[in-house]
């Protein structure tokens, strides 16, 4: 089915957006909409579900289909609107639009970045409150390991499939191979938020450290690493092509579509339940576990150093913070112990701006997904393992304004600092 007749004033909308998107040399997504479908039951879920196989690489899951207690959140295109709100109609979903046209946004975030680029251009400082390429990260990185090489250093652990650096900053105080905590953010390179949070806390790890006493204390007997952008050639290409894109960029001959999900690349539980064998699935988990040298480098590194003892992943949005496992129903050995720190970490969150999350087991809370990093993390010993799912609820979803990046990060690390303070007072 093609689209609905448009307007004079919305055709001349639709020309500008377009001139405005082809002059970046990205893709255009002039039109279309994010719908949210709140399911009743089971079977509108598998309804959903359905979709994926219906029109395939057409609908653009954000949220996927979980529970009924959870809204289902998906990217239309234009194109496909007619025939996919027909759909939902005839089976009886009720949807609504969260948001109206995604390039309005895009848009929006590409003049917000470029205003706040001047402004740094012109004051020869880095805007926490902007979001930043691949490049503006990488130099921040250098410059902020040169202004602070007495606690921080940064560690190359490999490279991309397409031959990036892959960077870990490693914050010590001295001593060797000391129990470590691992703070992943951007493994899936849409949830831009979740790079930024990363970058905000950093900062905040130096101007606290020698003030903050429990995070001082954390630091003359942990180290902490952090891996800002541990999907740099997706990130790259959101920036350079297709905002929207979540896997990595690996190609393989005879194969048409590109990409690995990296959250379902890891070996536990891998190719399960909630991973996709087909290589055009948005969670294709690839061929083989650790396939992927994004993953491969992480599992290398944290395995040679043997003693890291927390493992945060963070990702957007739902505002969750979820812990072991993913890939099956079944309980962890610690789960009392995960959850009410889970609890106290969510509290500490909530009395920063009043935000609330959920928590529980990932699969409990969200779904089942197998291959995943936290799983991994759990199965090689790392007891403290926690996944979260930043801001916001869908308002933007991917699309969070960098207004609220520095609120983001505040609430987040007063989380982080919870689960950092427990592992500290219980040693293992
Ligand atoms: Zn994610």
């Amino acid at each position: 089915m093609l689209g609905v007749p448009r307007g004079g004033g919305r055709q001349i909308l639709l020309v500008f957006s377009f001139m405005l998107a082809a002059a970046w040399g990205q893709m255009n997504f002039t039109g279309d909409q994010v719908l949210r479908v709140l399911a009743k039951d089971e079977e509108q879920l598998s309804l959903l579900r359905d979709l994926e196989g219906l029109k395939p690489q057409k609908v653009d899951f954000w949220r996927g289909p979980a529970r009924p207690s959870l809204p289902v959140d998906m990217r239309i295109p234009f194109s496909e609107l007619n025939d996919i709100k027909a759909y939902l109609e005839s089976h009886g979903l009720a949807y609504s639009v969260m948001i109206k046209d995604i390039q309005v946004l895009l848009n929006e975030e590409r003049e917000a970045m470029a205003r706040l680029r001047r402004l740094e251009r012109s004051t020869s400082s880095f805007s926490y409150s902007s979001y930043h390429t691949l490049e503006e990260i990488y130099s921040w990185i250098d410059n902020f390991v040169a202004e602070n090489s007495n606690i921080v250093s940064k560690i190359h652990i490999g490279n991309s499939f397409e031959n990036r650096s892959i960077l870990v900053l490693k914050f010590s105080t001295g001593g060797s191979r000391r129990p470590a905590i691992w703070i992943d953010t951007g493994i899936h390179s849409r949830e831009w938020i979740t790079h930024a949070t990363g970058i905000w806390i950093a900062k905040e790890i130096v101007i606290e450290f020698g003030k903050n006493g429990l995070l001082t204390n954390i630091l003359k007997a942990m180290d902490i690493f952090i891996e800002l952008v541990t999907n740099p050639d997706g990130f790259a290409f959101t920036h350079s092509m297709n905002r929207l894109w979540r896997k990595n960029k690996s190609s393989r001959p005879g194969i048409f579509c590109n990409g690995v999900d990296l959250n379902r690349n890891w070996k536990s539980g891998f190719g399960g339940n909630g991973s996709n064998s087909n290589p055009c699935s948005e969670t294709y988990h690839g061929p083989s576990p650790q396939s992927e040298p994004e993953v491969a480098s992480i599992v290398n590194f944290i395995t040679k150093h043997g003693n890291f003892k927390v493992l945060i992943s963070i990702h957007s949005y739902s505002q969750m913070l979820m812990y072991p496992y993913g890939h099956s129903m079944e309980s962890v050995s610690n789960e009392k112990e995960l959850h009410s720190l889970a609890q106290d970490a969510v509290k500490a969150l909530y009395q920063v701006h009043g935000i609330q999350y959920i928590f529980g087991s990932i699969s409990a809370t969200l779904y089942v997904a197998s291959g995943i990093t936290v799983d991994w993390a759990y199965d090689n010993g790392i007891k403290y393992a926690f996944s979260f799912e930043l801001r916001d609820t869908g308002r933007y979803g991917f699309l969070l304004p960098a207004t609220q990046i520095v609120p983001t990060a505040q609430e987040t690390w007063m989380a982080i600092l919870t689960i950092m303070k427990h592992a500290l007072h219980h040693p293992y």
